[in-house]
């Protein structure tokens, strides 16, 4: 089987977020490997040890995604490649859609192409079924688990996770699949992994390579704003024993209409 799937590198969770001038920054926390997406490579790696074959990782972005890639090769995948070209700038979920299809395209023979549940930074979530769209394929998304996959009949069953509980899909492969954490916690790069994916040389494809022009992005996001601050009175009741000063809370609380 071959497996592609995208890994998107965005700035770490624990980054404070700020507004400045319309544009989210980040300041110079880290850029990690987006944390969905590990559950996407675990699921790759974990399909290919069960039925054959190998996971090739794809990402697209700047020359820093190369991170992701790496912590995806530490992982066990076996190629990476960055789709880096600045026609591809500001690309919009549907033109970015567009050059991931041609990116699996041009690896060509795919089963299955992987995707997160949704990036932590920009938080569409529409990438797998965009991708799944322009590529004609099937997509199930949201996946938790997957029941059985037959590689010579070409067909698939995996369970859904919705808020009321699971939900069983079948489908047949090729097909595009985005994966929720309930899937399983993502393995820790081994330290061979770690060796193999330093020295690893990953290549780079442009639109020229993808044999596409840059698709125009219809989408734009001019401004983002900050929630306005909330207004917060604190106040502390005091004197009275316990049952006084719960009954005078209670008292606020009704006159609030909180209750
Ligand atoms: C502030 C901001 C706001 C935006 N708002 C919009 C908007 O409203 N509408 C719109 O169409 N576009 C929007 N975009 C553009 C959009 O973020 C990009 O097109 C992006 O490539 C896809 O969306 P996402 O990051 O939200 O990915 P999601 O769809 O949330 O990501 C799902 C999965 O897709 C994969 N993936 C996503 N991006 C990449 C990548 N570059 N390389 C490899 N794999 C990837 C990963 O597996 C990821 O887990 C916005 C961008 C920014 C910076």
């Amino acid at each position: 089987m071959k497996i592609i799937v995208f890994v998107k590198q965005v700035p770490d969770s624990a980054a404070s977020v700020a507004v400045e001038d319309g544009k989210v920054t980040w300041g110079d926390a880290p850029l990690v490997i987006n944390p969905w997406d590990e559950y996407a490579v675990e699921a790759a790696l974990a399909l290919t040890e069960a039925h054959g074959g190998d996971v090739v990782a794809i990402s697209m972005g700047s020359e820093d995604a190369k991170e992701a890639l790496k912590h995806s090769l530490a992982m066990g995948c076996a190629e990476a490649i960055l789709i880096n070209d600045p026609a591809f700038a500001g690309a919009d979920s549907a033109a970015a859609a567009r050059i991931l299809a041609a990116a699996a395209q041009k690896v060509g023979d795919a089963d299955l192409v992987i995707f997160g549940k949704q990036a932590i930074d920009s938080d569409t979530g529409v990438s797998a079924a965009m991708t799944a769209r322009v590529l004609g394929w099937p997509a199930i998304t949201l996946v938790a688990a997957i029941d059985a996959l037959d590689a010579d009949a070409k067909t698939i069953q995996a369970q859904r996770a919705m808020e009321e509980g699971r939900q069983v899909v079948s489908s047949k492969l090729p097909a595009v699949l985005s994966i929720v954490k309930d899937y399983g916690e993502p393995r820790y790069p081994s330290f061979m992994g770690i060796r193999k994916a330093s020295k690893a040389e990953i290549p780079m494809w442009s639109a020229a390579d993808l044999g596409i022009t840059a698709p125009e992005a219809v989408v734009s996001w001019p401004e983002i704003m900050s929630p306005p601050a909330r207004e917060i009175a604190n106040e502390i009741i005091e004197g009275g024993s316990p049952e006084e000063i719960a009954a005078t809370l209670a008292d606020k609380i009704m006159a609030e209409k909180v209750l």
